[in-house]
């Protein structure tokens, strides 16, 4: 992919218009923060916005097939997110390889749910109404999406996610968290669907500085690039086949 990566980053975009607290934090929203750091990370060459509110979702025919990685940040309009383009984004997904960054409470998100087939269910705490001390340790260090990762991440102040987190065994676990309430989860995995490849991150509550973090955006960005979709050249065939070698 010598061009560089086609980014979408799809925000939600609803706290930031009702709550002061976040958009004190997110001025522009919480996408453009994460847009604003990958606009400068080498091998992506250009990084779109769309949000709930934009015609389509901001997610049109166009803008799908022009896209090579997508984030997704949602978490309290869910049920807003048409059924339609869910089901657009899953093909893009599985059947032409786009990668797929779910963040934070977009574990609950109609495609991330989709894709995974189960509740994706799990525990969580706002202890105090702002948080507790968080560490993800990095389970995989051989893993590309640890590239210059420390070994852990402590986060001072972070909402708790706890297990059982209801998602298919990961194919790849990267991170996994400790919080200062006693509950671990899993809080970075991956999961190859079809010709695309997903990756959950968990760090990113809306009303904390999470996207201000430069290790938690290198972790994002380096997601973005395991997530690219390879190209196999000539491309995939499927159904009956011709023998390659004379069988007698
Ligand atoms: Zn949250």
């Amino acid at each position: 992919m010598s061009e560089g990566l086609r980014v979408t980053i799809w925000n939600e975009g609803v706290h930031e218009k009702t709550n002061p607290k976040v958009s004190a934090l997110y001025p522009k929203g919480l996408g453009h923060q994460l847009a604003q750091y990958m606009e400068q990370v080498p091998g992506i060459a250009s990084v779109r916005v769309a949000e709930l509110d934009d015609p389509e979702h901001g997610l049109t025919d166009e803008v799908l097939e022009n896209t090579d990685v997508m984030t997704w940040w949602g978490h309290t309009a869910h049920d807003r997110v048409d059924d339609a383009i869910v089901a657009k984004v899953q093909e893009r997904v599985v059947q032409h390889g786009m990668g797929l960054i779910v963040l934070h409470s977009g574990h609950h998100s109609k495609i991330f749910k989709n894709l995974m087939g189960t509740s994706c269910d799990l525990k969580w705490r706002e202890y105090n109404d702002t948080g507790e001390k968080e560490r993800l340790w990095v389970v995989d260090p051989a893993h590309p999406i640890v590239d210059g990762i420390p070994e852990k991440i402590e986060l001072e102040l972070a909402e708790m996610y706890g297990e059982h987190f209801d998602i298919p065994q990961p194919d790849q676990q990267v991170f996994i968290s400790w919080f200062q309430g006693g509950e671990v989860f899993r809080s970075g995995c991956c999961w190859h669907r079809g010709l695309g490849k997903v990756f959950y991150f968990r760090p990113g509550h809306e009303t904390l500085p999470i996207y201000h973090n430069e290790t938690i955006l290198k972790v994002i960005a380096n997601g973005i690039k395991w997530a690219a979709p390879t190209r196999v050249a000539g491309g995939i065939f499927r159904g009956n086949a011709e023998p390659l070698e004379k069988m007698e």
